[in-house]
């Protein structure tokens, strides 16, 4: 006989890591999980380095320090920070305060990939608005899919992977239209490179409706992928339901030293963020240029919507060193990273269009000047 093991796990697809090239292959670039190509501080290394010792004790689990910094950065009370594994351990937690079986969780689609997942193991029910034109979110239809069952909402702001942005009066004009016994979480794991506002507009919502949610990570601009160190802010009776269901000890004492270290070096880190935008918009200058239309990204990582050409082109860029995102059917996701991996994607885009995988996006008429 074999174990006995839940029915409803064979619904949840597995996650899929970003592939990482060969280990011996230096020639290739991993643009597939948006990571930052910037090895981190040395100040945050010897913040990790200093607390390597101490590593026999189990971490402190209310993270005094952290979570005082975060309140303070935002103008929260302690008790409105909670601390995750990475901020999918966030998400994961408000899913599991949340929502059960019978309950309902609403986000858009294709949004981050953890949704799903996350929603299904909590034995919950995903539901699934599409994208509108332009590869945003449709708030108005997310409101109108609102049911009793609805327990959760979520808006991925910058959406991961299309990289479009809802402007917060939108969000503030949606979340005024959402009942307010329904929880609405904003994920900003990108908000910092929203050049836009790079303000975390999340964060007002936050502070004005009791139903709102913010989730952030030190992942991304921060640099910190590596030791899972994430947080939400909500109100005190959510974050108190989602330390209930949190996994004890999850945040290490390494990952919160990280943190500490990376706020302090905030000033570095903020231009290490503004060289990756700048990288960015030299790369969406360029493909528009060139006859390109593509969703704009405020985020670090460009969303090719290739649609039945999606394999192909990925083939393609990995034949230029560079290991993308692929969504079969759907598109691919290529992350921002050095400036050598950057220019490929140039490469690669102009032998897309020479061999006609463009999936309609290449207009060479449609080129914008160059200017010299
Ligand atoms: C990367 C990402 C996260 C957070 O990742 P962690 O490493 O777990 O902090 C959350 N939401 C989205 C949309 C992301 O792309």
């Amino acid at each position: 006989m074999t174990v006995k093991l839940r029915n409803d796990l064979e619904a949840i697809p597995s996650y899929r890591q970003g592939k990482a090239p060969a280990a011996a292959d230096r020639e290739m670039y991993k643009v597939s999980s948006n990571e930052n190509p910037h090895a981190p501080l040395p100040s945050v290394v010897s913040a990790i380095a200093a607390t390597a010792g101490t590593v026999n004790r189990y971490p402190e689990t209310a993270a005094a320090q952290l979570t005082q910094r975060l309140a303070d950065l935002f103008g929260a009370d302690t008790s409105q920070i909670v601390l995750g594994a990475g901020s999918v351990e966030s998400l994961s937690q408000l899913i599991r305060a949340t929502s059960g079986p019978g309950d309902e969780v609403l986000f858009a689609w294709r949004s981050f990939e953890a949704y799903p997942m996350l929603v299904r193991a909590a034995g919950a029910t995903p539901v699934t608005v599409p994208l509108a034109a332009g590869h945003r979110h449709d708030l108005d239809a997310m409101l109108a899919a609102i049911t009793p069952a609805t327990r959760l909402v979520i808006v991925c702001n910058p959406n991961n992977p299309t990289g479009t942005v809802v402007p917060d009066a939108e969000i503030r004009r949606f979340v005024q239209g959402v009942p307010s016994d329904v929880v609405v979480l904003i994920d900003e794991a990108y908000y910092q490179f929203n050049s836009d506002s790079p303000a975390p507009g999340g964060v007002d919502l936050f502070h004005e409706f009791p139903n709102v949610v913010v989730a952030h990570t030190f992942s991304k601009a921060y640099g910190l992928a590596g030791v899972r160190v994430g947080y939400a802010l909500a109100a005190e009776r959510i974050t108190a339901a989602m330390r209930k269901v949190a996994v004890p000890f999850g945040v290490t004492g390494l990952a919160q030293s990280a943190a500490l270290a990376s706020l302090d070096a905030e000033l570095e880190l903020e231009q290490r963020v503004s060289g990756l935008i700048a990288g960015r918009e030299r790369i969406a200058g360029a493909l528009a240029a060139a006859g390109w239309t593509l969703p704009t990204s405020r985020t670090n990582f460009l969303w090719f919507p290739l649609g039945d050409d999606t394999v192909a082109a990925a083939k393609v860029f990995d034949e230029h060193g560079l290991v993308v995102r692929p969504f079969p059917g759907e598109g691919l996701r290529v992350t921002i990273a050095e400036d050598p991996a950057n220019d490929r994607i140039l490469t690669a885009a102009r032998e897309l269009a020479e061999r006609g995988l463009t999936g309609g996006l290449f207009s060479p008429q449609q080129a914008s000047p160059v200017l010299h």
